[in-house]
């Protein structure tokens, strides 16, 4: 009976290795990444250009995975998007900000975290009740949150405006991101209730540059102000760039020029170095 015993055992702890060994498909790790929350959030200061003051970040997810290493959010957000585990994604990051700066957004009202949501969260709209009741329970004004969305979310447009109207009447200020790298910019500008225009990095990456994108950047900029909306540069290097926007007047940015996406005590250390006196 002894020897029946062991080889039973042994069995079963070969069955245990190979299950723990066995190589999961991409879904398969991207599910369990999820069930285990392992993603982390790093956080890019937000600057208004004018005065050098820094007023929040860009929360920006990363997806630690268990040998430690950091994966970037282009290399999973588009599987997350496509099988949808975009969802509880989204549900983590938010966690994460106020779980990590809560009380820095608490005792700095001027501070404001910008959220990236994807197309699936501003169709189903199902995280702005989440959200509220978590920003409530943490003493967070809504209006220290903003939505970034692309235009990608607002393939449906109806579902689209809804959820936008509504979290703008939460207090939320919401920014269209990317712009101008889309097909129907225009439209949307028309159609959507919105707060700001992110403009995409490829156009600030031509400030300087004398290409022919880079005449786009001006008519963009006066775009936002003409629609009495607010714009963001996303991308900004160099100094030169800084002063050509400001000069254009664009309210907010954020790029290397200024801070990486760092940890939340590293930003929080920055913002408490950079912020208004
Ligand atoms: P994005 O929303 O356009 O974010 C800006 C990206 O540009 C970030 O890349 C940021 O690290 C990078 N960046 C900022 N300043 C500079 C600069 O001066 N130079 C250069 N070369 N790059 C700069 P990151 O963190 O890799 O994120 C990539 C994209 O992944 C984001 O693009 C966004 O579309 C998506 N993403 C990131 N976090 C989330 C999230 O929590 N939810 C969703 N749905 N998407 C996210
Ligand atoms: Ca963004
Ligand atoms: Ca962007
Ligand atoms: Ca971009």
């Amino acid at each position: 009976l002894l020897p029946l015993g062991m080889a039973i055992a042994a069995l079963l702890v070969g069955v245990v290795v190979w299950m723990s060994r066995r190589r999961l498909s991409p879904l398969g790790e991207l599910t369990r990444a999820v069930r285990h929350r392992e993603f982390v959030v790093h956080y890019q200061p937000l600057m208004e250009l004018k005065s050098g003051i820094c007023v929040g970040a860009e929360a920006l997810v990363r997806w630690r995975r268990p040998d430690g290493t950091m994966v970037r959010p282009d290399l999973f957000i588009p599987l997350a998007e496509e099988s949808r585990l975009i969802l509880p994604i989204t549900d983590q990051v938010i966690d994460a900000v106020i779980a990590e700066l809560g009380p820095t957004l608490v005792a700095d009202r001027s501070l404001h975290i910008a959220i990236n949501f994807s197309a699936d969260d501003i169709k189903t709209g199902r995280m702005l009740p989440l959200l509220e009741e978590k920003l409530r329970a943490a003493g967070i004004k809504p209006q220290q949150i903003w939505l970034e969305a692309t235009e990608r979310g607002f393939l449906d447009i109806e579902a689209a405006r809804a959820t936008m109207a509504k979290a703008r009447a939460m207090g939320h200020s919401v920014a269209i991101d990317d712009f101008g790298t889309g097909y129907s910019s225009l439209q949307y500008l028309q159609d959507l209730p919105l707060d700001a225009l992110k403009i995409d990095k490829s156009f600030i990456d031509t400030i300087g540059r004398g290409s022919a994108t880079s005449s786009v950047t001006p008519h963009i900029i006066s775009m936002a102000k003409t629609l009495g909306l607010f714009s963001v540069a996303e991308g900004i290097e160099t100094q030169e760039q800084a002063d050509s926007l400001i000069a254009q007047g664009v309210e907010f940015g954020q790029g290397w020029l200024y801070g990486k996406p760092v940890p939340a005590a590293a930003f929080a250390a920055f913002h408490a170095q950079n912020k208004a006196t």
